[in-house]
């Protein structure tokens, strides 16, 4: 050692282990000359380094740039330490089974290191459909427990080949300590079978006659990371159409998956941040607009602007999809809100009446995660459903917080769990609908609770009384249950995503949320701070008539607005969206809103869109959730012009009222204008309006941060139109970019909520 020779610890936090992290510290310490070891350590990873003042220094500055692709670094904490002369570097053995309170991996796509070798010939792995490194593959969905080291996750079975095992011995190996590593000699298999479980055909061959059967117009079952898909060839219209007859699937869109991006740019336009997007490891589906004119059969996303499309993220996808496919439709392996089929004997109980052939293989998974769905709106990345290759990477608080489940909402659900400073949202779980979801959502939270070694003493719910969500709370032997109003946590789940503490105005728009008052909200204007909330403004109340029903056939709010506008007189408009109703239906219907049976109140922002959806004659039935709504926002035109007339009353809170804009509305369908631009105006509207009350209760409160949260802002138009309009009038505008608007993101805000009222 020379007289310049320095010592440091480097203590490093995040998701560093089991992501080739030491053999990362190994490689990096040799480049620069350095002598010490690397540790892991309960926290994280310990690193004693010793050398030249400026080789430590590159080695400080590479170990955050250059890390590995799964690596997930949160902080470094530096110090100098005494030199201890070590005659080498080495990877020291962690020592006893410390308490793990580190981070898990994601699932994340095949890497192109591993792709290449793939597709060499002479490759030992050559099309090899489990190939795999310490970069990729497999980790959420097979992991049983913690430590995570090879017993503990679904690749046990599997005893590894001698070549496997030098490769998983080795620090400088990709393969060190890649806990699915495998061969074909000594792995995971695929195999093809028909829908009564009679083998076809084993091993690699399977996949090329796979592929044979998709361009027969044949529908599969295929095995994949987190669960089952169920593939057609999405040029093929009679296979498409086959397929939403099966699944029960009507209308709603299907995701669709291309060997490249070339492949892709021949149906969707694909900006530079949607690349990014498609392209990232995570491998989510993206939405892209449709081309004009393309081979993708238009049963794939019919009424739709925008394609679902994701790019191949397993070897065997791009075995499958090696065969000169424009795309292939790679839907849920279920049937229509029934969770997605995971293990191989379910699949075939419950996807055989669907699928003609099974592609399948042996590596168990033992917890489903569906794909992730983003868009890019409004300058960032937003989830529509954050799921694969994102879970169980937390989001991180501004500061620590106890132990907490979560428990979410009804639709879409996730649930939450918090350790320290950290919030570990599960994958999507579903809507809790049906026994079988219900299910997934108890295993969800015995798994996610197990990985994480999380007991949480403190439970938060939803205020609804009838979720099912709210009875398991209520069961729970827990000390401390906390009920947190929706919209509430709504508005705080994006205040812990962007660390904000003191009181914000949240502007709460959705579908569905049970209020204090009893009534279904969902047009709310809060003023919010993380344990309390007033409701400053919200929509004026209108019955449902029919309630549930109400949801589904967006009619109903039609006359329900309109009577609310006009009286009884609305029969008398000449609205062709009133005419069709039948006569005696419709009176039912008024007298039902008249007397109000079974037609609870709402102020929601969902409904008021679905109402005015169906006076324009988009769509009187839905099939979906948010259908109406989101037609209505494609449907816009984005050059035109006006406003309707708006306005609210007072007592206490902003009463805003809807009949000026329905007459809006009314006024021009009945003079015939265009579609397009009532949608345009209607939406234009609505920034005007909530622009117009948030500068007036920001100026009343001394605010200055407008939050915005709630399904509704799925809609790009509203979200991108009231930032800018906000920003204009100098309020600092926040929106979701780490968990979904919609329900999906709610359990963070239930967790944070019920940790400032335990804290109090
Ligand atoms: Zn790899
Ligand atoms: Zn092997």
């Amino acid at each position: 050692m020379t007289d310049h020779c320095v010592a440091k610890r480097l203590k490093v936090n995040g998701i560093v282990q089991g992501v080739g992290f030491r053999p990362f510290v190994f490689q990096l310490a040799e480049k620069f000359s350095l002598k010490g070891a690397v540790a892991n350590t309960s926290s994280g990873v310990s690193i004693h380094i010793e050398g030249s003042p400026e080789n430590v220094t590159s080695f400080e500055k590479e170990l955050s740039e250059k890390s590995p692709p799964l690596a997930y670094i949160v902080e470094i904490s530096i110090k100098t330490e005494t030199v201890k002369n070590h005659a080498e570097f080495a990877i020291v053995k962690s020592k006893g089974q410390a308490k793990m309170s580190t981070l898990i991996s994601p699932d994340v796509s095949v890497c192109d290191d591993c792709r290449d070798e793939m597709l060499a010939p002479d490759d030992r792995r050559y099309h090899y459909p489990f190939i795999n490194c310490t970069n990729c593959g497999p980790r959420y969905t097979i992991i049983d427990d913690i430590p995570y080291d090879r017993p503990k996750t679904s690749m046990r079975q599997f005893k590894m080949c001698p070549l496997c095992q030098a490769e998983y011995d080795d620090p400088t190996d990709r393969r060190f300590h890649a806990q699915p590593n495998a061969c074909a000699d000594c792995g995971p298999h695929v195999g093809l079978y028909d829908n009564r479980r009679n083998e076809i055909i084993p091993h690699t061959h399977a996949v090329k006659k796979a592929a044979d059967l998709l361009k027969a117009g044949h529908i599969l079952a295929i095995k994949g990371l987190g669960g089952y898909h169920l593939a057609v060839d999405a040029a093929n219209t009679v296979a498409v159409k086959q397929l939403r007859r099966r699944k029960l699937r009507e209308e709603k869109p299907f995701a669709i998956m291309s060997y490249d991006l070339e492949g892709i740019r021949q149906y969707a336009r694909v900006g530079s941040e949607e690349e990014k997007l498609l392209t990232s490891i995570q491998r989510p589906i993206v939405l892209l607009k449709k081309k004009k004119l393309s081979a993708i059969s238009k049963e794939v996303a019919p009424g739709n602007k925008y394609f679902g499309v994701m790019l191949p993220y397993t070897p065997l996808h791009y075995l499958l999809l090696e065969h000169g496919f424009d795309a292939l439709v790679m839907t849920s392996g279920n049937l229509s809100e029934e969770p997605i089929a995971i293990d191989n004997d379910d699949a075939f109980n419950r996807l055989s009446k669907i699928a003609d052939y099974f592609l399948i293989h042996n590596r168990d998974i033992y917890l489903r995660s569906d794909d992730s769905i983003v868009r890019y709106a409004g300058g960032a990345r937003r989830f529509l459903r954050r799921s694969r290759g994102f879970v169980p990477i937390p989001v991180f608080l501004k500061n620590e917080i106890p132990s907490i489940l979560a428990c979410g909402a009804e639709l879409k659900n996730t649930i939450c769990v918090t350790r320290q400073d950290k919030a570990f949202l599960s994958q999507h779980i579903g809507d809790l609908e049906n026994l079988s979801t219900y299910e997934f959502f108890k295993l969800t939270i015995a798994h996610l609770t197990r990985i994480l070694d999380l007991d949480p003493e403190i439970v938060a719910y939803d205020m609804h009384p009838d979720y099912l969500t709210t009875r398991y709370a209520l069961e729970l032997p827990a000390d401390h249950k906390i009920q947190v109003q929706h919209h509430h946590a709504h508005i705080v789940s994006c205040m812990a995503e962007h660390k904000l503490g003191d009181a914000v105005i949240g502007l709460s728009f959705d579908g569905t949320g049970f209020g204090t008052d009893g009534a279904i909200w969902g047009g709310e204007i809060l003023v919010a701070r993380e344990h309390e909330f007033e409701r400053a403004g919200h929509l004026a109340y209108v019955p449902m008539p029919g309630s549930a029903a109400a949801i589904k056939e967006p009619w109903r709010m039609a006359v329900s607005y309109l009577q609310n506008a006009y009286g009884s007189n609305f029969c008398n408009l000449d609205l062709p969206a009133v005419e069709k109703i039948d006569n005696g239906k419709l009176t039912v219907i008024a007298e039902m809103i008249s007397k109000g049976i079974n037609s609870p109140l709402t102020s929601s922002l969902g409904r008021l869109f679905d109402g005015v959806a169906a006076i324009c004659g988009i769509r009187d039935r839905v099939n979906f959730e948010g259908q109406a709504a989101m037609e209505l926002e494609m449907a816009a035109l984005e050059d035109s012009d006006g406003v309707y007339d708006y306005g609210w009353g007072t007592d206490g809170a902003y009463k805003i009222f809807t009949a000026p804009i329905i007459q809006g509305v009314v006024d021009d369908v009945t003079n015939a204008r265009p579609i397009g631009e009532i949608s345009s105006r209607f939406h234009r509207t609505l920034i005007c309006l909530f622009t117009e009350l948030c500068v007036i209760i920001g100026k009343e409160r001394e605010l200055n941060r407008v939050v915005l949260s709630g399904g509704v802002f799925q809609n790009s138009i509203l979200l991108t139109g009231l930032t800018r309009a906000l920003e204009e009038k100098n309020l600092k505008v926040f929106s979701h970019q780490q968990v979904p608007t919609n329900d999906g993101g709610i359990s963070l805000g239930q967790a944070v909520v019920a940790a400032a009222t335990i804290n109090r």
